[in-house]
């Protein structure tokens, strides 16, 4: 496949470039400069034309309040994060989306009205092509922009390009590059990373940050503190007049907690809803709040009273009418097949209500080629022995879908329409035929809360 280039060698607004001696033996570049800690917001403004550009209608229960190309630039943003973004789990195009380990993190403020200047932290796209698919300009100490050329080729907002011969360009990969840029790093001689100047992949390639990308972010704002602030989660209290934000290390008396705003901002705007003044409880580890007016989904995040990198806690993704959903979990020990292979039960998608359905997957299972393979769903827990290993859900228990592969084992849909419910959970384990003496096996089960 040819290989695409992402965006010119080095930008004509370019400040100083900082190459790191010879010597050393890392391969990232930077610029010379970092974001502090009043740059951390990004906002997007999505103009987007293309026929698949804003295809994905799925929420995403890790970044709240966003469809399509949105979604896509926020994704992308959240791979640079110091640690899981929510849980980190609903991209199935990589193990988990936060994977910076480093000082920094991006804060979602919304969206914007307008592109904005060149330092107002705003993404959007630009006509014309200029001989790339998209540039951040620079420098970035006193903020960034960064636009995609909407006309130079189709964009793509989801995992897999459309069929019909179209090969439009990831959007989520194209951002994390660009991000890349806009926090500090120029590009990487290393191939296969991030900030390496081609992909050859439409850009799916590049929505995971590699060894090389890490070490760069890692370089400019330093291995996570110990002490950096740390969201774990939150829920609602005192008949939900309060948001109750559960972490670490947050001040004892002036905690700054950062909002999403519900409406677009102007270019001039501090876009960010502050809520300052904040004490914490239980040794740093609670904060109660209310929620201010004028909060839409999107992130929060905790702002210390200092400075430094590490005074802005982790980015969580928050709702301002819903609690973090759970993903899958996985419970029960998993059958083992007479060929001596654990069959494993997995999701593959979000459980969504707006969906309808959810891919699970069956590996491991399936030695009787020519035979089906079913998904049954209960309403709880259970513990019973059948002749096919060990049953663990029950309730109201239904057949729900067939594993139609050849192989007896593989990716089928299941069909969430009986329980669309958001926060229902399903209880859900997969029977595959074997040619053992009883003839099949139980694999794990999964406990599933549908999300929105
Ligand atoms: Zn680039």
């Amino acid at each position: 496949m040819q290989a695409n280039r992402i965006c010119p060698p080095l930008l004509a607004l370019a400040g100083a470039l900082f190459l790191l001696s010879p010597a050393e033996t890392r391969s990232f570049n930077v610029y010379g400069d970092m974001l502090d800690l009043t740059q951390r917001d990004f906002r997007i403004l999505n103009g987007f034309t293309g026929a698949f550009a804003n295809t994905n209608q799925v929420p995403d229960p890790d970044f709240p309040g966003s469809l399509g190309a949105e979604l896509a630039i926020r994704k992308g943003i959240a791979e640079w994060g110091s640690r899981p973004h929510g849980s980190g789990l609903t991209d199935p195009s990589q193990d988990v989306l936060g994977s910076g380990g480093s000082n920094f993190d991006a804060f979602f403020a919304g969206r914007s009205l307008v592109a904005g200047g060149p330092n107002r932290n705003i993404i959007s796209v630009i006509a014309g092509s200029g001989g790339a698919l998209a540039f951040t300009e620079i420098p970035i100490a006193d903020g960034w922009r960064i636009r995609f050329y909407n006309n130079v080729r189709d964009w793509n907002d989801r995992v897999a390009p459309p069929l019909l011969g179209s090969s439009p360009m990831d959007i989520q990969g194209i951002m994390t590059h660009e991000f890349g840029h806009a926090l500090g790093l120029d590009h990487s001689a290393v191939p296969g990373a991030t900030m390496d100047q081609v992909t050859a992949d439409l850009g799916i390639d590049l929505r995971s940050i590699e060894q090389d990308d890490q070490d760069g972010v890692q370089f400019l704002y330093g291995l996570t503190d110990p002490l950096k602030p740390r969201i774990d989660t939150y829920r609602f209290v005192a008949n939900g007049t309060l948001l109750r934000i559960e972490g670490e290390h947050f001040d004892a008396t002036h905690n700054e907690i950062w909002f999403t705003p519900d409406a677009p901002t102007d270019a001039m705007a501090d876009p960010i809803v502050r809520a300052p003044g904040i004490a914490s409880t239980a040794g740093g580890t609670v904060i109660e709040v209310a929620v201010p007016q004028g909060v839409g989904p999107g992130d929060i995040a905790v702002k210390m009273p200092g400075s430094g990198p590490s005074d802005l806690s982790n980015v969580y993704p928050f709702h301002p009418t819903r609690e973090p959903w759970t993903p899958p979990i996985a419970y029960g020990a998993p059958g083992v097949s007479s060929m001596g292979t654990d069959v494993v039960l997995g999701w593959s998608s979000l459980p969504s209500a707006t969906a309808g359905s959810i891919d699970l997957f069956v590996s491991g299972g399936g030695t009787l080629g020519f035979r089906t393979g079913l998904i049954a769903v209960g309403t709880g827990r259970a513990t019973a022995a059948t002749p096919f290993g060990t049953l663990h859900i029950g309730g109201n228990l239904r057949r729900a879908a067939l594993l139609t592969t050849l192989d007896g084992s593989g990716i089928v849909s299941l069909d969430l329409a009986a329980t669309p419910l958001i926060g229902t959970r399903l209880f859900v384990q997969a029977w595959v035929p074997d040619g053992g003496p009883s003839g099949g096996v139980l694999s794990n089960a999964l406990e599933i809360e549908i999300t929105e």
